[in-house]
């Protein structure tokens, strides 16, 4: 096993650039939005990426927007080897924060930057890329640049449209040419190796007082939407053992499906959205719509927990006398990182923080589409509060510059550990 005696030793930035880069372009946002609204296709975004590219070039980089519209800056690398990749994204979510995807995006840039200073040579080419639209935009589609990279876009999508341009038409404004965007651009075995730095957006690294973690995978998410049929009847006059009341088993199936993942290992359950008819006061509830979702890292815990949920709602139903359908049932699996690139992760961030972690993502990312044609891994720093995907998102400044360095010291290890 190679000793990563210089990655592990690669003097920490100061940071300085890196929030810097981080307070400029979060002056980027959309008008009359709250927090740091900056989303794909608005001009605020797009101006976003016209100043990225040039700091891009300035940092030596050749920038180059790909068929997908991800903006890449290479770096050449002394050997003919295929590229290592880091990034991230730098849209947001309408109110979001400053940190979400853009610490990935610039802590990229200022690992190149930190190379530059120190004269250190790769032997592979390092790639740092803002992804294409990474969040769920208007169009109602995430990971629009790595699914095209990865070759998991469908081109059915391009036709639809958001105020009369087609996503068509708002990838080309972007940059892009969609219609290249048939299979993957990089084929399997083209990237070396790809990683993504990133806020953890939930509340257990800053729990836990830690810096870092290395993230194990990406949990796959099992989502069944079910229709519970019971009778409209007067609140008044209808004695409690005679109602069919759809609310009050959907109440019991909110219970189960939280006992059960409670029960479960690393299994998260939520049932966050309701329909009810005809949502009346005076009214017994007729019917039911809810969408009920489980996420693991483990497949076979998916499926499991998700049998036991649905025996559990069948009884729980028909003993009510109220009808249970499953309406629609999706199922993302989930994405799991190499276990030789999750111990080198690890190793690294054990050299910055000796307590560092190894966390699943609870969240999708665009790693999660890197996965399909590279071997892929996460860097997590902490989210204070956990808070994510608002204005109050805040990582402190000393993790932000720590993210960085173990940014750059994975760069290098992975740089020596790949032939
Ligand atoms: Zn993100």
């Amino acid at each position: 096993m190679p000793d990563y005696g210089a990655a592990l030793s690669l003097p920490i930035p100061t940071g300085e650039r890196l929030l810097a880069d981080l307070e400029q372009l979060a002056t980027f946002v959309e008008p009359d939005t709250p927090g740091w609204t900056r989303r794909f296709p608005s001009p605020a975004y797009l101006a976003g990426r016209v100043w990225l590219q040039a700091a891009m070039q300035h940092a030596g980089l050749t920038p180059r927007i790909d068929a997908a519209g991800n903006l890449l800056g290479t770096r050449r690398g002394t050997a003919d080897l295929p590229p290592i990749l880091i990034g991230s994204h730098t849209d947001t979510v309408l109110g979001g924060g400053r940190y979400d995807g853009t610490l990935g995006v610039l802590a990229a840039l200022e690992v190149v930057r930190c190379f530059n200073d120190a004269g250190i040579t790769l032997r592979h080419p390092l790639i740092v890329a803002d992804f294409l639209a990474e969040e769920a935009n208007a169009y109602g589609i995430s990971c629009v640049g790595s699914r095209g990279l990865a070759g998991t876009f469908q081109s059915a999508w391009l036709a639809r449209t958001l105020d009369g341009v087609t996503l068509e038409r708002a990838i080309q404004a972007a940059g892009g040419d969609p219609a290249g965007l048939i299979g993957p651009l990089y084929a399997p075995g083209a990237l070396a190796a790809c990683l993504e730095l990133h806020i953890e957006q939930g509340p257990v690294l800053a729990q836990a007082g830690r810096s870092l973690a290395a993230v194990s995978g990406i949990v796959g998410i099992q989502r069944g939407t079910l229709r519970l049929r019971g009778q409209p009847d007067h609140a008044g006059t209808t004695p409690m053992a005679m109602r069919h009341d759809a609310l009050a088993a959907a109440a019991v199936l909110i219970t189960t499906l939280e006992q059960l993942c409670h029960a479960g290992p690393q299994t998260v359950g939520t049932i966050g959205r309701l329909e009810v008819q005809p949502n009346q006061s005076n009214v017994v509830p007729g019917e039911v719509l809810l969408t009920a979702e489980i996420r693991s890292l483990n497949p076979a815990v998916l499926a499991q927990v998700w049998q036991q949920f649905w025996a559990r709602a069948t009884a729980a139903t028909a003993q009510r006398g109220v009808t249970l359908e499953l309406v629609a049932l999706t199922s993302s699996p989930p994405v799991t990182s190499p276990a030789w690139l999750v111990e080198l992760v690890h190793r690294v961030c054990c050299s910055l923080d000796e307590g560092a972690l190894v966390l699943p993502s609870g969240a999708g990312h665009d790693s999660s589409q890197l996965a399909q044609i590279a071997p892929t891994a996460m860097i997590f720093v902490p989210s204070a509060g956990g808070r994510s995907h608002c204005p109050d998102e805040d990582t402190a400044p000393h993790h932000l510059r720590l993210g960085g360095a173990a940014l750059a010291r994975a760069v290098l290890a992975l740089d020596e550990a790949l032939a």
